[in-house]
């Protein structure tokens, strides 16, 4: 069976499920191709033959879309299905802060939270996620303004530090959405991670899922010539389990405010799917990976 990693991104780095696959496969069985991409996938005989970017084209046994909430090969399965807006939106940025934090903090209001955790030696990572019903059609410069004006009502060091930001570039702006596919296969074209089932980030379990797919998908591969087999497998392995993390992130961006006012009847719609552990609760297990100057330049 051949394995083909087609990606336009020469970093990989997002694609973390790319990653756990060449884990679970000898990179030497894998063969790499840059700077293309799929442009179509002919699926209507039993083989998939598959036209490249660049002109070329193969046929392969299975082809995993592993390309992100706005998947393109998501589209060639399921044309009709677009993202959702889920009425909130996040702005998010890396700062220089000597003193801050190095835990994860998060700060909540209805309809707003703010985050913030340390990302390198005296680096923090800040995003504040803020219901607006609407999408907002802001300039680029504009963005700034919001997010500081979103970030105002909090007051600690991040929020401050988030007031002297100058540069509107350092903001990264980004309407929350979500993705649900009815299968996450057709034929044999699969998709995993985002393209599969985005959801917002409450739970910031998104990545985590995305290789818990790779991983799974590889274990059954690595289990079954049958690939019809395993993606019924497939399907039936990572569903559920996708789709408690999905009503727990649903819950949690409710209760919250960030899709509009909380009443009792949203509230009993969607229930809570785990105990609403405080997260701070955690401080104490997550070790500094600065301390004693790792990584420091
Ligand atoms: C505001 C926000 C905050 C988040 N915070 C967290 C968090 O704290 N923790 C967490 O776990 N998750 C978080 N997430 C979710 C997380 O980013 C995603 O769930 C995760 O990146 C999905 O991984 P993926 O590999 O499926 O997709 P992606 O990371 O989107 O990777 C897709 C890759 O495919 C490539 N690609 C795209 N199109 C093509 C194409 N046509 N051909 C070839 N390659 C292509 C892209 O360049 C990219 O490298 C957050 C999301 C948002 C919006």
């Amino acid at each position: 069976m051949t394995f083909v990693l087609q990606t336009t991104d020469k970093r990989l780095t997002s694609a973390s499920s790319a990653t756990a696959s060449c884990r679970a496969y000898p990179v030497a069985r894998a063969q790499i191709r840059y700077s293309t991409t799929i442009a179509w996938v002919d699926w209507s005989a039993g083989a998939l033959d598959v036209i490249f970017s660049d002109g070329t084209r193969a046929q392969f046994d299975l082809v995993i879309g592993a390309d992100g909430i706005r998947s393109a090969v998501r589209k060639l399965i399921y044309p009709h299905i677009e993202t959702a807006y889920r009425s909130f939106c996040a702005w998010r940025t890396v700062m220089e802060c000597s003193d801050c934090d190095t835990v994860f903090r998060i700060r909540f209001s209805p309809g707003r939270v703010l985050g913030s955790f340390q990302v390198g030696p005296n680096l923090v990572y800040a995003f504040l996620l803020a219901h607006h019903a609407g999408l907002p059609s802001l300039l680029r410069d504009e963005h700034l303004e919001r997010f500081k004006e979103l970030a105002s009502q909090f007051h600690a060091t991040v929020p401050s530090l988030i007031q002297q930001q100058r540069d509107p570039a350092g903001v990264v702006f980004v309407p929350v959405q979500e993705v649900e596919t009815p299968s996450y296969y057709r034929g044999r074209i699969l998709l995993i991670g985002d393209a599969a089932h985005a959801f917002p980030p409450q739970l910031a379990q998104g990545a985590a899922m995305a290789i818990e797919d790779a991983v799974a998908l590889a274990g059954l591969l690595g289990e079954s010539g049958d690939v019809d087999q395993v993606l019924r497998s497939y399907e039936s392995r990572r569903r559920p389990r996708v789709d408690t993390i999905r009503a727990a992130v649903r819950h949690r961006a409710i209760s919250g405010g960030m899709e509009g006012p909380v009443t009792p009847e949203l509230l009993k719609q969607y229930p809570p799917v785990f105990s609403d552990i405080p997260l701070k609760v955690y401080d104490d297990l997550i070790e500094d990976p600065f301390a004693g100057g790792h990584g420091a330049a």
